[in-house]
């Protein structure tokens, strides 16, 4: 497709206002000056549950920043992190990108060997980490000879001790400074942090963002038609500050001067309830399958929620059955598309004027959308030969994006990730004349059936509307006439009544009508537990290895 170049303009005239570069820095200072006494709680590893103030975030993180250059840390210098969400972890997101050096966020999920090839890679100085990770650091620090210092996150007088690693203790190193510290100004296009996307298949790869797209990520993630935060929030992050930055919330959350409430290493329904009713949180943010073990949780025990009343859900497609059941219990759903290239929010399903004028049911059709992109992203979906395809609901292809925080190379790639200036997402979705984006599928999980391309995520939707089963994976198994079938994978819920036999039956039923006849799956497996990825998905390459073989009842 012949593609219109924008003109190129000559002497044109400057505007003339500050230089006011946008450094990760002057969002804390903002805080700090602004919103000095709100609050930040954390439930931490020692085992009680710490508060602080913004003022003395603050002051700490310019402690933090001091001791780093004590230690001979250099700007640009990554400091990696294998912590929970919690108020030290966020001292660290500021202290390290607002002194100028880069905060290397890891998923201590991840298998070990990933993590040295993650640290090596970004040739990480420093470490951080909470005492849960010390067993895994003792393994780490062998094989990861560029880092200088441990740091263990815990008060001085619980510090562990290691015969394997020599190590630091955060506490001990923060309080020998003043915190008389001036935020240095520099570059807002300088990188500020490095988060890798979790390598399914390959090795992981880093995306290197700048304090620029990071600010505009997060006003733009703040703004009403996005997660829409306010002053008058208390957000808890549950989505990891190791899964591409708490998806932009420890910095939003301070642009809007919001409460924040950190859930540390307790994600299971019961401790998460928790500390929703006693913190009195009001908005919150996870992956589908965290929000599957609280709502479990608060309804096996007819409990009620009283503050919380919004959360973002993304990183897999949220069930629509899931979100009925939040919905039913006054909680707003807003679920977004987004991918650790993309800083990572994209899009963000919200009903327009237009949906206004609409049934109930084609309104919640809308919300279980992957959404409509955010000011500062474009996208387009193409076919196999890169043309363009309308944009009608109904043509899908890959889906490729650009604009003000996605990726452009990979850390340390030689070449850019792009294509004709647009990134490949590794999606398949359709978009419809109202610009709201589906996906359908990711591009490696489609299954290919004859000419026909199947949705595994469109079954899957339906089928974990059923009230036995906990969750459900749709994957391609072999047959010789149409190249691929659907095959259901089943986690039944704890608590389900029903023989395997019996169930299978009455799952095929259940789906009858809902998809096509050729969707229909040709058949339904038991697992004890699908298995998950280190930030909480479905594991399909995993399922699909484990069914290689697996003969279909219908070949
Ligand atoms: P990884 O899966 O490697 O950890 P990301 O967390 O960046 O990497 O995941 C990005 C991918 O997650 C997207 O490309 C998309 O396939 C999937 N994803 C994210 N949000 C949604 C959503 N709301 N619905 C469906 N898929 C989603």
């Amino acid at each position: 497709m012949t593609q219109v170049e924008p003109k190129k303009l000559e002497g044109l005239m400057l505007g003339q206002m500050m230089q006011f570069p946008l450094l990760i820095s002057s969002i804390l200072d903002y805080a700090e000056k602004h919103y000095s006494d709100t609050e930040i709680i954390s439930r931490r590893t020692e085992g009680d549950v710490h508060r602080y103030s913004y003022q003395e975030c603050a002051k700490r993180s310019k402690q933090l920043a001091q001791s780093l250059e004590n230690l001979g840390l250099k700007p640009s210098s990554r400091i990696g992190t294998l912590a929970w969400n919690g108020y030290r972890h966020l001292e660290i997101y500021y202290g390290v990108s607002g002194s100028g050096m880069i905060c290397h966020t890891i998923n201590p999920r991840l298998f070990a060997d990933q993590i040295v090839y993650i640290i090596n890679h970004a040739n990480d100085e420093a470490i951080f980490f909470d005492t849960t990770f010390l067993s895994l650091v003792e393994g780490l620090a062998p094989q990861c000879p560029n880092v200088k210092h441990w740091i263990c996150l815990i008060d001085e007088d619980q510090m562990p001790v290691s015969d394997k690693v020599s190590l630091l203790n955060y506490e001990r190193l923060i309080k020998a400074e003043s915190g008389q510290y001036i935020w240095p100004i520099f570059d807002e296009n300088a990188a500020s942090s490095l988060c890798y996307t979790s390598g399914t298949t390959g090795n992981p790869k880093g995306a290197l963002y700048s304090h620029r797209t990071t600010l505009l990520h997060s006003y733009a993630s703040a703004l009403p038609n996005a997660l829409n935060l306010s002053a008058l929030d208390s957000i808890m992050p549950v989505v990891p500050m190791f899964h591409v930055n708490a998806w932009g919330i420890p910095y939003a959350a301070l642009i809007v001067g919001a409460r924040l409430v950190f859930p540390g290493a307790k994600l299971d329904g019961q401790s998460l309830y928790e500390l929703f009713e006693t913190e009195k949180v009001t908005m919150s943010a996870g992956v589908p399958t965290i929000w599957a073990g609280l709502i479990n949780y608060v309804q096996t025990n007819n409990l009620k929620f009283s503050t919380f009343k919004s959360t973002v859900i993304g990183g897999s497609a949220c069930p629509p059955a899931m979100m009925k059941t939040l919905q039913n219990m006054n909680i707003e759903v807003i679920h977004a598309w987004g991918m650790t290239e993309m800083s990572p929010l994209g899009t963000v399903a919200r009903l327009n004027v237009k949906d206004l004028s609409k049934t109930k049911e084609q309104q919640q059709e809308v919300l279980q959308k992957q959404g409509r992109v955010l000011f500062g992203v474009d996208m387009k979906i193409v076919d196999s030969q890169g043309n363009s395809l309308p944009h009608d609901g109904v043509a899908f292809g890959d889906l490729h994006v650009k604009g003000a925080w996605i990726i452009d190379k990979y850390f340390k790639a030689e070449e850019s990730a792009l294509i004709d200036g647009w990134f490949p997402t590794g999606d398949v979705s359709n978009i419809d004349s109202e610009g709201n984006m589906q996906i359908t599928d990711r591009s490696k999980d489609v299954i290919k059936s004859g000419g026909e391309w199947i949705s595994s995520i469109d079954i899957e939707n339906v089928v974990a509307g059923h009230p036995e089963v906990g969750m459900a994976a749709c994957i391609a198994a072999f047959h010789p006439k149409w190249d691929e079938r659907p095959l259901l994978v089943i986690e039944r819920k704890p608590n389900s009544q029903l023989s395997q036999d019996q169930l299978k039956i009455d799952i095929l039923e259940f789906l009858q009508g809902k998809v096509s006849k050729m969707w229909m799956p040709d058949d339904v497996v038991f697992v004890d537990k699908i298995p998950l990825t280190a930030t909480g998905k479905m594991q399909k390459l995993k399922l699909r290895e484990l069914f290689k073989d697996y003969k279909l009842p219908t070949i």
